[in-house]
């Protein structure tokens, strides 16, 4: 029998949405060769996708099914759009507001609201908020919730009144995926690390690498697919040494800004607004006299 993850991964699988093999407007800013595959036509080979991935596809369809059977003024959902021929379906759309909805781990909304939206998001909503904006209707700005899967803690971006649509972000999507369509799919880049969700859900990875990390060295790591790509090792040495250079050197800034900050350290720690940014100065638990220095997602 199959297992509860296993039924999940089965419906997502049955959804339209996840059959559609033309590109639409949730592709831009992902994976740049996940794109330049469907752009291709290539057949996929990885049919597993992933129990988040499920997950999220759920929360979205009982968002949409509650806004639908409630009727609710002012509100639409979920709606086929299109915008230059790309293809997309809002999440919902409120008076003068697009909103799409992002379900993540907590970990990942931690990340977010310290460092803003993944550009793919931003394009996203911007290109839905375009196309009905290109219907006629009167779209002012845009918002993305973010649901943390986990926690079930909700953040919305920017906040509740959304950002003002901004034309510049459907622009630079639509840079982004000529630049993708006009190169050679073996040229563009493998954007997710091999052992991730993204990549072991991709329909063209996968636990055995897919086509995309096929021909890697036996029994070495997936990505040795680059060296047998470009078997330069003089090249692939000096970037690595390049690159601890690079951390090491970063390191040092970090250290000496943070020695700089402990001006503003409160006697016994505690936040601090800097600018736009909050610090917070924490005591550390096994050494008293040391302060861990954290900048405060959101704040
Ligand atoms: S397997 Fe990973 S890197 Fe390759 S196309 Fe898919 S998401 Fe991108």
């Amino acid at each position: 029998m199959p297992s509860t993850s296993e039924l999940l991964l089965m419906a997502d699988r049955l959804r339209p949405r996840t059959q559609q093999r033309e590109i639409g407007m949730s592709d831009l800013g992902s994976c740049r060769r996940r794109v330049g595959y469907k752009l291709a036509g290539t057949t996929p080979v990885n049919p597993s996708g992933s129990v988040q991935a499920a997950m999220g596809s759920a929360i979205h369809d009982m968002v949409a099914d509650t806004i639908k059977a409630l009727n609710l003024p002012g509100i639409v959902a979920e709606e086929e759009v299109r915008i230059a021929g790309l293809l997309g379906h809002f999440d919902r759309e409120e008076p003068e507001l697009m909103v799409d909805v992002k379900t993540t781990s907590a970990r990942w909304l931690e990340h977010i609201k310290l460092h803003g939206p993944e550009h793919g998001h931003i394009w996203q909503v911007s290109c839905y908020a375009a196309a009905r904006i290109l219907q006629g209707r009167d779209i002012k700005r845009v918002r993305i919730d973010y649901l943390a899967r986990d926690t079930g803690e909700e953040y919305q971006w920017p906040h509740a009144e959304g950002a003002p649509f901004n034309p510049r972000h459907v622009r630079d999507a639509f840079e982004w995926l000529e630049a993708v369509r006009s190169a050679d799919v073996d040229m563009l880049p493998r954007d997710n690390e091999p052992d991730s969700v993204f990549c072991q859900g991709c329909p063209f990875g996968g636990p055995d690498g897919g086509i995309c990390w096929e021909g890697y060295v036996p029994e070495r790591h997936l990505r040795s697919v680059m060296f047998v790509e470009d078997p330069d090792a003089a090249k692939w040495a000096d970037k690595l040494w390049e690159t601890r250079q690079q951390i090491k050197a970063l390191q040092d800034e970090e250290k000496k800004a943070k020695e700089v900050l402990d001006a503003i350290r409160p006697d016994g720690g505690g936040r601090v607004k800097a600018g736009v940014r909050t610090l917070d100065f924490r005591r550390n638990p096994r050494d008293p006299e040391r302060f861990s220095l954290y900048f405060v997602a959101g704040a």
